[in-house]
């Protein structure tokens, strides 16, 4: 089928929820997609910070075909051998101690407002402005922008905003009624806006001071993608929950919330649940994923790279009037511009290279991990000769 009959049949049968660019990729290795039409493109994106591994890594195809091979799908009415190991996997690598599986992020952040209420018996949680938590009615209230809240209201109320990075307001913001402040270590949809550590810290003390939990929202930040397993390492600070999902399973859907034992124990069987939810597949997975980024030392590579290409960028706005600020940690990083995004990222698809945008003028960097260097000589080369 070519892509203009997949275009026709899309536009008849699907709802039109996406904006879609002009690329079908077919298959992936690496870095690198190849499209239908055998155009190997370069990946910046990664399917927006998941396959962090790389596409199609063979360590988690393997574990993935071994796992269909013996059963698809358990439920939780019994015991799942690779959720109990990738939960305590998670709890080695982390600061928090039990897991709970579910298949997205939105997800992970619904059961986390949920935990947060449950523990405290408070219901008041205070988000970021430019927050991106997801978009179920739950994590959706969470979220700042107003053209993705406003054709649903009501949305759950006891929500509040306060400006991201600024700790008096939080200050203000929190009293003995609220539940839990809900950040992202930094903020991706929302501009890719990255904390003073002070800040986090801040919101660390506040929280503790009123009995509130700190939930930090690692779906897009989490496993390896800032150059540290989480982004809240970055910060010196413990979180009492976080979100995960994006790259937990290099490709595969898995999401999960982790939280330390004593938050974590107030919930009991019947509070929170999914059928999916820590699907053996999922979590053979997962497994594979954080052991792989183990072994090959990609926390490392990733923190390298991330300073090259931050270090490149940097040079390149000093001869770019258009280049007005690059910002990020690890192989997450933005690149504010005077020009419209969406012309840069319809450019590079003619250059063969694929490039996310956040807004109007952010570009968004979150390639594979394991992208070459010389991959990211190509993307600095691509932006200076536009
Ligand atoms: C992507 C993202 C979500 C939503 O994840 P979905 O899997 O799309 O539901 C939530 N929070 C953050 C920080 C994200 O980047």
């Amino acid at each position: 089928m070519d892509n203009e009959n997949i275009k026709t049949l899309e536009d008849n049968n699907l709802i039109q929820v996406y904006n879609r660019l002009p690329v079908t990729p077919e298959r992936g290795k690496g870095a690198k997609i190849i499209s239908k039409e055998g155009e190997e493109y370069l990946d910046m994106v990664a399917g927006i910070a998941v396959a962090s591994l790389g596409h199609s890594h063979p360590n988690v195809v393997d574990a993935i075909n071994r796992q269909t091979k013996k059963i698809m799908h358990c439920s939780n009415l019994y015991h799942i051998e690779s959720q109990a190991k990738l939960a305590n996997k998670l709890s080695d690598v982390s600061c928090l101690d039990k897991a709970f599986f579910c298949n997205s992020g939105t997800e992970a952040v619904e059961s986390a407002i949920k935990l947060a209420r449950k523990t405290t018996g408070k219901k008041k949680i205070i988000a970021a402005e430019n927050s991106f938590h997801g978009r179920t009615l739950g994590a959706l209230s969470a979220t700042w922008k107003k053209r993705y809240r406003k054709p649903f209201k009501p949305l759950v109320p006891g929500f509040e905003f306060i400006k991201y990075n600024d700790a008096n307001k939080l200050r203000e913001a929190v009293d003995e009624e609220t539940a839990a402040v809900i950040l992202e270590p930094i903020q991706g949809e929302g501009g890719l806006n990255v904390p003073r550590k002070e800040f986090m810290k801040q919101a660390r003390e506040i929280t503790r001071k009123n009995s509130s939990l700190l939930i930090l929202d690692e779906v897009q930040t989490g496993i390896g993608r800032t150059g540290k397993m989480f982004g809240y390492k970055h910060y010196d600070i413990e979180p009492d929950i976080i979100s995960l999902a994006k790259a937990l399973g290099n490709g595969f859907p898995i999401g999960a919330m982790l939280a330390k034992k004593e938050t974590a124990n107030k919930f009991e069987p019947g509070d929170h649940a999914s059928t999916f939810g820590g699907n053996p597949m999922a979590c053979s997975a997962g497994l594979a994923t954080i052991k792989t980024i183990e072994d090959q030392n990609l926390l490392k590579r990733t923190k390298e790279l991330g300073n090259y290409f931050k270090n490149q960028l940097e040079k390149l706005k000093e001869r770019k009037e258009w280049i007005k600020e690059v910002r990020g940690k690890g192989l997450m990083i933005g690149v504010q511009i005077e020009d419209e995004a969406n012309k840069v990222v319809k450019e590079a698809i003619d250059q063969n290279i694929l490039i996310n945008k956040l807004g109007k003028n952010v570009l968004r960097f979150v390639p594979p991990l394991v992208i070459q260097k010389d991959s990211i000589k190509k993307v600095v080369s691509f932006l200076d000769e536009r």
